[in-house]
């Protein structure tokens, strides 16, 4: 799969590679090589990919729902019996490592078993005899074409937030991967082919900003989603509002652990390492403070040192390695300049991960190992400013409610954990930690696909959430009618004389002649 791949654009069935498009290097992070590339869409080609959705759709809203259902069932098994396939594709361009990478893809399968049940959490609501004669009918309709934008750190979870929701609803997708980590899609969406999916129900395109630009121009898109940094999430916001296209835009995070004095040390120790270097720190639920009472703060620090030490660092395809590289080279010296700007702040750096030790076929990579420092502070901008890369921040705090406090004073608000086992003070997290998911006693707290994912802030601009019950909401509208039950014309004279006494005990009869008329 490594020698030169071309990623190509997936159009109404067909993989084109248009020649006079320009293209960007595809790398392997692992090893620093190019391996490919992928292109920068024309708008002729985002044009193209619009309108074959858009023809599709007026096939697919009349495809009964069992039967579109049957198609993600399709899809579900056929990514089980590619597994591997797809998680190496992720290890290979995104570089996560390949046992997370085999977690992402079953987490997909998971989702897509969500979306099945479509029939059910599709059925709409009716209301009988509202007034005399009359039902109210509320019907979940699909919308059209809908876009949606990936980042480069979950390339197949974003997959399953919004497609198999949007086209088990009736709608049909346009899909821009990241460009950094586009190869997924391109295995995916070959699986789609081969189930027989009717062609144009999902296209795929490559680019960058410029591909959601030509989206904002076309009346045949009704909306955008987006998984992103939260300044991408706002300028779609903006961009979408001024054109009236719906949006569900999941942004960035700053996410905060907290442990109180009656946490289980060992418990949180290991926790504290999943959620701050499980894909090397490139999560938007990955704990980037660790925020400690006094009673366990030197514990902690000496703890999770020992532990973050003893990380193996290497290629994300090593099985013996735990964590992999970050995405690229632009991102390691982002991550370097916020280390740097963490010691030039005050914070003390306890572990110092830039320049690790990996085998010589990855000197090339982009690794940085496990960091961390202590006695950081709230007004510090490693506190501050989302780091996205293995950098772990422990901060002093006083009790819950100084922990509490710093959260909501953050302009994100996607996850946050507490370590306990005080059912008061978790209850009290539960309830007043200002962010959209909570974990108690686990370090990273990823929604099942059962339930809602989001947050709230700026990790969540607009308010619909992907994944659960509430998944189908962005990609459907609830059309409601009021619907007059015929009847003979006798009969409605009939009923016209028994509506008399009603009339004069609502006063004016106001209400009912409003509801008639
Ligand atoms: P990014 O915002 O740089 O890019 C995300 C996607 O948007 C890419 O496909 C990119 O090509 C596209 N894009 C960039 N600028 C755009 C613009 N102006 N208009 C339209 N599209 C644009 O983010 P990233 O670096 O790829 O991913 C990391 C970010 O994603 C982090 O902030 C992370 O917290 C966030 N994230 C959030 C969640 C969540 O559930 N809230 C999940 C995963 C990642």
């Amino acid at each position: 799969m490594t020698d030169s791949i071309r990623i190509k654009n997936l159009i109404d069935g067909e993989w084109l590679v248009d020649d006079n498009e320009t293209t960007v290097p595809l790398y392997n992070p692992s090893s620093g090589a190019q391996i490919g590339a992928a292109p920068m869409s024309s708008v002729a080609t985002v044009e193209a990919a619009v309108k074959s959705s858009h023809a599709a759709y007026a096939k697919w809203r009349e495809v009964p729902i069992g039967k579109r259902v049957g198609y993600i069932f399709a899809i579900h098994t056929a990514m089980q019996d590619n597994l591997e396939k797809l998680a190496e594709a992720i290890a290979i361009d995104q570089a996560k490592h390949i046992s997370e990478a085999r977690g992402e893809v079953q987490r997909v399968i998971e989702i897509m078993e969500m979306a099945c049940n479509a029939p059910s959490l599709l059925q709409g609501e009716t209301l009988a005899h509202i007034a005399p004669g009359i039902n109210g009918r509320v019907t979940r309709q699909p919308l059209g074409v809908f876009c949606g934008i990936a980042p480069f750190n979950f390339p197949a979870l974003v997959f399953g937030w919004f497609i198999p929701f949007a086209i088990a609803a009736g709608n049909t997708f346009v899909f821009k991967p990241s460009m950094e980590s586009p190869l997924f899609m391109q295995v995916m969406g070959q699986l789609m082919l081969d189930t027989g999916l009717p062609k144009g129900v999902v296209n795929i395109v490559h680019g960058e900003r410029e591909v959601a630009e030509t989206w904002y121009q076309m009346p045949e898109v009704v909306g955008v989603c987006l998984v992103g940094s939260s300044p991408t999430a706002k300028s779609i916001a903006e961009a979408c509002g001024r054109v009236a296209k719906k949006t569900m835009l999941l942004g960035g995070a700053k996410n905060y652990l907290v442990a109180l004095e009656d946490a289980q040390i060992d418990l949180l120790v290991s926790n504290i390492i999943q959620s701050g270097y499980g894909s090397a720190g490139q999560r938007c639920l990955a704990s980037s403070i660790i925020a400690v009472v006094p009673e366990l703060y030197d514990e902690v620090i000496e703890r999770v040192v020992e532990a973050a030490q003893k990380i193996s660092v290497g290629d994300a395809m090593d099985p013996d390695a735990f964590m992999g590289p970050v995405i690229s080279a632009r991102a390691k010296q982002r991550i370097e300049a916020c280390i740097e700007s963490g010691i030039e702040s005050g914070a003390r750096l306890v572990l110092d991960g830039r320049n690790p030790q990996v085998p010589a076929a990855n000197k090339n990579g982009y690794f940085i190992g496990p960091t961390i420092f202590a006695d950081v502070t709230p007004c510090m901008e490693i506190a501050q400013t989302e780091i996205f890369g293995p950098v772990l921040s422990i901060m002093k705090i006083n009790d819950l409610d100084d922990a509490l406090d710093l959260i909501r004073k953050q302009p994100t608000g996607n996850g946050a954990c507490l370590f306990t086992q005080n059912m008061y003070y978790a209850e009290k997290f539960m309830a007043d930690a200002d962010v959209g998911m909570v974990g108690i006693n686990v370090g990273v707290c990823a929604p099942h696909p059962y339930m809602p994912f989001g947050g709230i802030k700026e990790s969540l601009v607009g308010n619909n959430k992907v994944q659960g019950k509430e998944g189908f909401d962005f990609f459907t509208q609830n059309k409601v009618s009021t619907i007059r039950v015929a009847a003979p014309a006798g009969q409605l004279a009939a009923d016209a004389s028994v509506d008399k006494p009603a009339e004069s005990a609502t006063g004016k009869g106001g209400v009912r002649s409003c509801i008639a008329s």
